[in-house]
């Protein structure tokens, strides 16, 4: 049996997507036609039956870009500001979007915090549950205008797989600039080789994680993706990693053909959730 054919069947999706994946290398503003490609993808999974939680990052890119900032704010102050003013513009444009293929998006902003403490993961976890049986589509994204470092996630590929843990999701797909999991980075190592499916992570694996990203605007390196897949796999999600450069590959993804690195899930009984947070702190 192909392995990629379980994908098909995938009822509770979580798609991370990167700040590189949705603005102009150029100038840093937003990629209007990219956008308008990712909504209707994640609105046809919606007319499918489908549920989808939508992890995007973008805030600070977007916010850096009203405000006037050429490079990524060094004062946490700064980086705030962006993301509130960003955050905002980047919902209007999803919900208008959203809004012309009669979909209703909803906001959620998270911390570490809100993973800690067991009465806001409790609340976190209700209301993402009643936006999904409503038919929402929860956008999420890190609170970059409060996070200060001992309370943040750090990245988005973190903050989607423990949301895909705590919605009990059984797909995450991570669209970045990276076509998947090579043996070695492809950008330094032309002999490296890509790696199609992972069926389980080891240490050996672990340690084919590259720090960098090659991009000056997202957080996640290849690191934090394996991270994710650790997280999601044990909490018995498959995951993905694919190349966001055209967002046609979400439906290609679904459908089962071959694109990207597929982890499969791995669901361990002593995967909790607050262990692997408490990690973190
Ligand atoms: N939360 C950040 C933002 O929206 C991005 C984090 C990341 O790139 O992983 O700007």
């Amino acid at each position: 049996m192909n392995l990629r054919d379980g994908l098909k069947d995938k009822k509770r999706i979580v798609i991370k997507i990167g700040s590189s994946s949705l603005t102009h290398p150029e100038t840093g503003s937003l990629d209007l036609i990219k956008l308008e490609i990712l909504v209707r993808e994640i609105s046809d999974l919606r007319n499918q039956g489908k549920e989808v939680v939508l992890v995007s990052s973008g805030a600070i890119m977007v916010g850096r870009r009203a405000l006037g900032f050429l490079n990524k704010p060094q004062k946490l102050s700064e980086k705030q500001a962006c993301a509130s003013v960003g955050q905002a513009r980047l919902m209007m444009i999803y919900q208008k979007l959203f809004m012309e293929y009669n979909q209703i998006a909803g906001q959620i902003l998270m911390t570490k915090n809100t993973m800690l403490n067991d009465l806001n993961r409790m609340n976190a976890r209700n209301t993402f549950q009643e936006l999904l049986a409503m038919g929402v589509i929860p956008i999420v994204n890190e609170n970059d205008t409060i996070a200060t470092f001992e309370i943040e996630f750090g990245d988005n590929d973190t903050l989607s797989a423990v949301v895909a843990a705590l919605i009990d999701a059984d797909l995450l797909i991570l669209l970045s600039d990276i076509d998947g999991l090579f043996t070695d980075d492809p950008h330094t190592n032309p002999g490296a080789e890509f790696i199609d499916v992972v069926e389980s992570i080891d240490a050996h694996l672990l340690s084919m994680g590259k720090e960098s990203t090659g991009t000056n605007v997202g957080t996640g390196g290849m690191a934090t993706k394996l991270t994710a897949a650790e997280v999601a796999t044990g909490a018995g999600a498959d995951m993905v990693i694919a190349n966001g450069e055209d967002f046609h590959v979400i439906h290609k993804i679904m459908q089962g053909r071959k694109h990207g690195t597929l982890f499969l899930s791995n669901k361990k009984d002593e995967f909790y959730l607050i262990d692997f947070l408490d990690k973190l702190k």
